[in-house]
């Protein structure tokens, strides 16, 4: 199966049942194409595992697996309990910002200092996900009471919201920080930042990456309704955004986040910005062989959105089914990519001079008929102008010299990144790229593709769009200059 025939990007989350090298490998051969770390589960020996077995994998196979890595954030956790408690419709429970947990008093610990002070009496909080939700009817020193309006079975460090309620956290934690060290000393691709509410939480990020920025590409999680209300001046700061449903449908009206999510996908698609679509894709998954047809539905609908991809979660932490996960999200979109999608794109801004001269490329090359799009780039840039102008015909082969630049650029929609070695000549580099399209994508001779670069003129200050047909080649191909790299890790 060739596990990169669609343009949607793949994102799945690693976790116990996926965290091995056999079974990441055999993801990668299915379709996935960016592993997420969630650093609200495991410690950073497990992380640092799973990154080895990346980067070995990378070695051996044609396109590689980025890694982004997720902070937990200013997230709220229930305490650890000695054993699951059953928490009844109606009863009432105790809730404290002090000590540990207590089943046999059924009080329950809650790991936020500010939580009595910034609650009201009425005030709902949720907890695991929204299945178990509680009313706020009085409230004491360190602790409260709470009447069960939906009960269910809590287990330890359940993830609590408070929905409408700003919390009193900072943006980027300390423990974010030690994860976010973790990542940059270990060159992860990615970094999602969770719960940004404003710019300015983006802006502390880019401090902390130091000469990383723009290296290592920001994500910023949407996921409450401050982050809803300021998603323009946040989509600025930022590479990509991801729209994180699971917290989104507790913290805003779960019926309004449809809505949402195609308002911040029209907004990246316009500002020329990646944008992820997350969680409960396939839930019903995590137990069953097949989903549901409504989230066959919601996966095909975020693909029409022409988004850049889509995310898995639990289906790859603890669901029994991680690899059929990825072959229905690759045939959802397969089928869907086959239809014209709902072109937010139309209204891309193209104030930028290079952003423009993409668009002539990208138009060239649909009008031509062409296949590709070849683009040589060193950092991913022109590339990601490309990717912004959304092609529907054409994909869009990149190739850098840097191993980085080349993960990095797997998020867009469309774009196939390849390491080859860039020479002093524009030609022979052009040449390269050209024996790579035959060897490795199947290209023929005479084949038509569009080129554009700002590397091809050597001084990196002349932009071109060329029209090219794949020339014959005889010996090249056995030359190591004309050959694909594979991943530096
Ligand atoms: C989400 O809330 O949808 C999400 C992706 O964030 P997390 O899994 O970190 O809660």
């Amino acid at each position: 199966m060739d596990n990169t025939r669609i343009k949607t990007k793949i994102i799945c989350t690693i976790g116990p049942e996926t965290e091995s090298f056999e079974m990441l490998q055999r993801m990668a051969g299915a379709g996935m194409n960016i592993a997420r770390l969630n650093m609200s589960h495991g410690n950073h020996e497990w992380h640092q595992r799973v990154i080895k077995h990346i980067k070995t994998l990378n070695r051996k196979i044609k396109f590689p697996v980025a890694i982004l890595l997720d902070t937990q954030g200013p997230e709220i956790r229930t305490g650890r309990l000695a054993s699951d408690l059953d928490l009844k419709k109606g009863s009432v429970i105790s809730i404290v910002v002090r000590g540990e947990s207590d089943p046999e008093e059924t009080s329950i610990h809650i790991d936020y200092d500010d939580l009595i002070s910034t609650v009201l009496a009425g005030d709902k909080i949720t907890v695991d996900s929204g299945l178990i939700n509680l009313e706020v009817l009085e409230k004491h020193d360190r602790m409260m009471r709470c009447r069960v309006l939906d009960g269910g079975v809590l287990k330890s460090k359940r993830h609590v919201n408070l929905p409408g309620v700003r919390v009193n956290l900072p943006a980027i934690t300390k423990k974010d920080r030690r994860d976010i060290e973790f990542g940059i000393a270990r060159d992860v691709d990615y970094i999602a930042l969770s719960f940004v509410r404003e710019a300015a939480d983006v802006l502390q990020l880019k401090e902390l990456l130091g000469n990383k920025a723009g290296k290592i590409k920001i994500v910023a999680k949407i996921e409450d309704e401050e982050g809803v209300n300021n998603v323009n001046e946040i989509i600025e700061e930022v590479d990509g955004v991801m729209v994180a449903r699971g917290d989104l449908g507790i913290e805003i009206p779960i019926h309004t986040v449809p809505t949402v999510q195609r308002r911040i996908v029209r907004s990246c698609a316009e500002q020329g910005k990646r944008v992820i679509v997350a969680t409960h894709l396939l839930e019903s998954m995590i137990t069953n062989p097949l989903p549901t047809r409504a989230e066959v539905t919601d996966v095909a609908n975020a693909v029409y959105e022409e988004v850049d991809a889509v995310m898995l979660s639990g289906e790859t932490t603890v669901g029994k089914y991680p690899l059929r996960c990825i072959d229905q999200l690759v045939n959802i979109a397969e089928n869907v990519e086959k239809h014209p999608g709902l072109r937010f794109v139309s209204k891309l801004n193209t104030d930028n001079d290079k952003q423009k001269l993409s668009l002539a490329a990208v138009e060239l090359a649909e009008s031509l008929g062409a296949r590709g799009i070849v683009v040589i780039t060193r950092r991913g840039l022109m590339a990601d102008l490309v990717c912004n102008c959304r092609p529907v015909y054409s994909d869009i082969y990149a190739f850098t010299n840097v191993s980085q630049a080349r993960r990095t650029m797997t998020l867009g929609r469309g774009i196939r990144p390849f390491r080859i070695a860039f020479s002093q000549d524009p030609e022979k580099t052009l040449q390269t790229a050209f024996n790579v399209l035959k060897e490795r994508e199947g290209f023929q001779s005479e084949e038509k593709v569009v080129v554009i670069s700002d590397v091809l003129a050597g001084s990196g200050k002349i932009d071109a769009i060329q029209i090219r047909h794949l020339p014959w080649t005889f010996f090249a191909e056995i030359t190591f200059f004309f050959k694909a790299l594979p991943d530096l890790a």
